[in-house]
């Protein structure tokens, strides 16, 4: 099938959206990549998959409200429209979809997804509401672009899992795929609120990666005990008044539960804020036979 788009195409209605998708449907061939803007090269890793996989892309631009538990931080958080789009025409995306919050949520909304046990822990028990905004605004995206598959970064290793059992829980009939962190040359995962750091923050942020590095350490060395590994790591985050770290967790990577003892593979995965910046990380790890 050819592309019927041209170039690169904004569209901010949900019914021109389907419209445009229609043509797409049956063929097996719609990618979504959702993000919140501010896009950079993790964002354009998930398309770069899209792209390998699906025929037609569309990346999803939207600031979802229902998803910040804090205001301030919704205010704050990073909109940079314009060149996202330039960004996304360069890596031949198909479609933005960038509706304004009017658009997905005429009003507020009655219905939304509670979120089990498995937001129960790292930033779910610490940004109340935070999952269930983005169960919500996923389900949202999934039903109204239908894609056949959908990207999520596993930076945000609590998020993906959550939407891989919201769409097994649902039975919605998407591939969920998960994509590699993106890192700078020494290690800090790429964040759209990486922009907020000062130089000093910036070298300081590194801290994050380094504790995560050292935990991943332990287990390949066969250290089984969490507490241990948890120790070891959160040594690496220095004790200095613009960091703060807020959890340091070791999960089973499923249900993200932390475990006592690292049996199998587990998602260590911390946040830490740097000045009045909350950063987030994970490794995926697996200990030795
Ligand atoms: P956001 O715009 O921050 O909501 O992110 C949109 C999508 O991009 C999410 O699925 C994120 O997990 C993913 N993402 C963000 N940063 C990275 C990164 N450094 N590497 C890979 N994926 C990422």
């Amino acid at each position: 099938m050819q592309n019927p788009a041209e170039t690169i195409s904004i569209v901010e209605s949900i019914a021109v959206l389907r419209e445009r998708l229609s043509p797409w449907r049956g063929a097996g061939s719609i990618g979504l990549v959702p993000t919140m803007g501010a896009l950079h090269a993790g964002h354009a890793r998930l398309v770069d998959h899209a792209r390998r996989d699906c025929p037609f892309v569309v990346v999803s631009i939207f600031v979802n409200p229902l998803q910040f538990d804090r205001r301030e931080d919704l205010e704050r958080y990073p909109r940079a429209l314009q060149s996202d789009l330039e960004f996304c025409e360069r890596l031949g995306v198909d479609v933005v979809f960038a509706p304004s919050a009017g658009e997905m949520y005429p009003a507020p909304p009655s219905f939304t997804i509670e979120v089990g046990r498995i937001g129960d822990h790292l930033c779910g028990r610490y940004r109340p509401g935070h999952f269930r905004g983005v169960a919500t605004v996923v389900l949202k995206l999934l039903d109204i672009a239908q894609p056949h598959r959908a990207y999520f970064g596993e930076k945000d290793a609590q998020q993906v899992a959550i939407v891989r059992r919201l769409v097994s829980d649902f039975n919605l009939p998407v591939t969920v795929v998960g994509v590699p962190t993106v890192r700078e040359a020494d290690g800090l995962a790429l964040s759209s609120r990486n922009r907020y750091l000062s130089p000093e923050e910036r070298t300081l942020a590194l801290s994050l990666y380094r504790a995560l590095s050292e935990a991943r350490d332990q287990i390949a060395a066969g250290v089984r005990e969490a507490d241990r590994v948890k120790a070891a790591a959160i040594s690496k985050i220095p004790d200095l008044p613009g960091l703060k770290l807020e959890y340091l967790e070791i999960v089973e990577p499923d249900e993200m539960q932390p475990v006592d003892r690292i049996d199998g593979p587990v998602c260590v995965a911390g946040a830490l804020w740097v000045g009045s910046t909350r950063l987030i990380d994970n490794l995926h790890c697996i200990p030795p036979d």
